[in-house]
């Protein structure tokens, strides 16, 4: 029996130690990034976060605005041909380009049909290629396979959480490789499984391994505040997937529903009569995208031999998008300042970390 002894971390388990810096305020640094790749011979200018392409956070809105603030949007795989071609068309009309756009496919004939469908009409370069579980030979055929039919795309494919896996798919034609396997916030996969590994010491060594033949990472799943998006980036991160994060808001997927509860205060009804005081809240559904919600919503059922990898859960309603964005952006920018990083692609380098036993005060929580 092998045990690796090597105590793995996850976000909270470490902190950034800060460093003098020249820089003195948030305006000095640029989290704009020339991103540059292996196989794609395109350069985009963005910041690395990447809307993941659930049902939920994958949708031509939240695009619309993470575009607005030069971040990245994997749609999500449910989109018909034509929904998809009408946005992108649309959107290349207003923005002049979709690469901040991804499009999601599986690995069978049926998504490399939609694919190729979607490729035709020239509108869209960006591909995520996106398997629960990486480590079937599934995915390196068919990251092949893509690459082979498109040699200019760009292809991210995932999700795999050790070094020598990301080295194959850089190897056999993704560019980004997704890493990630049961962090994100409605995944069950480590419970039913017992199968992951924690997210920073993931992204630690999955950059490495993918940095060194010429690939880049992105750390998918697992962020649920600003800091953990400077940790990751810190621990070599070229993009960050986000879903929860960007769930419950205006732009988000999923059903709203209602929902009606007891106050602790009375009110009059009539003379001398009272009654406990209702109070409404209004939520929105978020879900994991192998959750038995996803299943019946998408594919029409659960099948039998599967398990639900996923659940659901109802986000009270957090109002317009941008201001998230907004805080998470401006979060990054003060990290750099006090760990000294002028450009995003800095971060690694500028960064050293504490392992710690507690990192927040939770007393008013
Ligand atoms: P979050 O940012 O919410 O922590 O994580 C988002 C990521 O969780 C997604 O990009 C995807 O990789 C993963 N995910 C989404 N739905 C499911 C699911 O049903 N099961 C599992 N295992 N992972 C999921």
């Amino acid at each position: 029996m092998r045990i690796y002894d090597d105590l793995q971390l996850d976000y909270c388990d470490v902190l950034l130690r800060p460093k003098r810096s020249a820089l003195t305020s948030r305006s000095e640094v640029n989290i704009i990034r020339e991103y540059t790749f292996k196989w794609c011979p395109k350069t985009i200018k963005a910041t690395g976060i990447v809307a993941a392409n659930m049902a939920t956070t994958g949708t031509f809105e939240i695009a619309k605005v993470m575009q607005a603030n030069n971040l990245f949007t994997a749609l999500h795989k449910h989109y018909s041909v034509e929904e998809l071609t009408k946005f992108l068309r649309q959107n290349k009309k207003e923005h002049g380009n979709n690469d901040l756009i991804f499009i999601s496919t599986g690995v069978n004939d049926k998504d490399f049909e939609k694919l190729q469908v979607m490729m035709k009409t020239k509108l869209v370069n960006n591909i995520c290629i996106d398997v629960a579980n990486g480590y079937s030979p599934y995915l390196i055929n068919y990251v092949k396979q893509v690459r082979e039919a498109y040699p200019d795309s760009l292809i991210m494919a995932g999700n795999v959480v050790t070094g020598d896996m990301c080295e194959d798919l850089i190897l056999n034609g993704a560019d980004i490789v997704k890493v990630g396997i049961g962090p994100g916030s409605v995944c069950t996969t480590r419970k039913l499984t017992g199968v992951g590994r924690p997210q920073f010491s993931t992204v630690v060594e999955c950059a490495d391994a993918t940095h060194g033949v010429g690939g880049m990472v992105c750390a998918d799943g697992g962020c649920t505040v600003a800091g953990d998006l400077c940790k990751s980036f810190c621990a070599g991160a070229d993009f960050i997937m986000l879903g929860g994060m960007l769930a419950g808001h205006d732009e988000s997927g999923g059903e709203i529903c209602t929902k009606t509860f007891q106050t602790n205060e009375l009110e009059p009804v009539g003379q001398n009569a009272y009654q406990v005081k209702l109070e409404e809240k209004t939520y929105k559904k978020f879900y994991g995208m192998s959750s038995q919600y996803a299943q019946e919503e998408h594919y029409g059922g659960m099948k039998k031999y599967r398990a639900s990898e996923g659940k659901e859960v109802n986000l009270p309603l957090r109002g317009p998008l941008e201001p998230t964005i907004l805080s998470i952006l401006g979060g990054i920018r003060s990290c750099m300042t006090y760990i000294g990083a002028k450009r995003l692609k800095d971060m690694p380098k500028c960064a050293t970390f504490y392992r710690v036993s507690r990192q927040l005060n939770t007393i008013f929580d």
